[in-house]
């Protein structure tokens, strides 16, 4: 569902991704590690299109990201009308959960969906309610951000990401502001997300044992590559580059 070709990124003189190539299935899992500032992070923003890509390409279900092929067949850079409408198959959740403080959680929900999307009010919801439900936070449906937990306002942040009903949600370390009694609800719901299988996913954690039992594959960045990429068994208890050894040893 999503392919990186040869993706290359600096930020100025610095080189955070070198020609990386990449591909998630559909209703694949797939966990991201390494150190930090090899380039999860950037990797990832860069599906969501909040970096420029500095080479190569991205497809989303066969379209180009960062691209659209003019008459002849050449890569020209995308529109913006273009960007949304492929970008649009992609949700993301954050460290630092990002709800807008002045409004209800429910407000926050169906926000996007009825202003991006477009969508019916009342349809929207109903769907906001759902995903409320989904993650166990229909009661604070009338509630403000202020007066949730880390945890909660995380799950309400997933909830909000799942109404746009993306074919690929990217996580980027979404419980590593939590305290860490807070962390296992939110890794219940992502894990109750992934195991309705239809939804493919980027998850970027140090949690391992997590990374562990969600993950089909596990990708190992260090200097702007993937050094390593293969089933989390295979990663975690048999890794092959010293790279991964050195730092499976600090992790685990
Ligand atoms: P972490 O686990 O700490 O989040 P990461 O693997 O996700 O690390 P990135 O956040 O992608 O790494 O950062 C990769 C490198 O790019 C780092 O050296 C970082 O300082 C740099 N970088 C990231 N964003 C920017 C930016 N907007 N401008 C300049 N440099 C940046």
């Amino acid at each position: 569902i999503v392919r990186y070709n040869k993706v290359t990124k600096y930020f100025d003189d610095l080189q955070v991704l070198d020609e990386i190539d990449f591909e998630i299935k559909q209703g694949e899992k797939v966990a991201l590690i390494g150190p930090s500032g090899s380039g999860k992070t950037t990797f990832a923003r860069l599906l969501m299109t909040l970096e420029e890509i500095t080479d190569g390409t991205i497809e989303v279900e066969g379209d180009y990201l960062w691209h659209e092929e003019d008459e002849n067949g050449e890569l020209k850079p995308a529109s913006t009308e273009h960007q949304r409408k492929v970008r649009s198959n992609i949700g993301m959740v954050f460290q630092h959960f990002h709800l807008f403080p002045h409004m209800t959680v429910l407000e926050n929900v169906i926000e996007a969906p009825v202003t991006v999307q477009g969508r019916d009010k009342d349809e929207a919801t109903k769907a906001g309610k759902e995903m409320l439900d989904k993650v166990g936070l229909l009661d604070k449906a009338d509630t403000y951000p202020a007066q949730l937990s880390g945890g909660q306002k995380q799950r309400v942040a997933i909830a909000r990401a799942l109404v746009m009903k993306p074919k690929v949600l990217i996580f980027d370390e979404p419980t590593s502001a939590l305290d860490p009694e807070l962390v296992g609800e939110v890794l219940d719901v992502i894990k109750s997300i992934a195991d309705e299988g239809e939804t493919s996913m980027l998850l970027i954690s140090h949690e391992m044992d997590f990374a562990r039992e969600v993950a089909d594959r596990i990708c190992f960045f260090a200097d702007g590559k993937i050094v390593e990429d293969g089933p989390p068994e295979e990663i975690l208890f048999n890794p092959k580059s010293d790279r991964l050894k050195e730092f499976l040893e600090r992790f685990m």
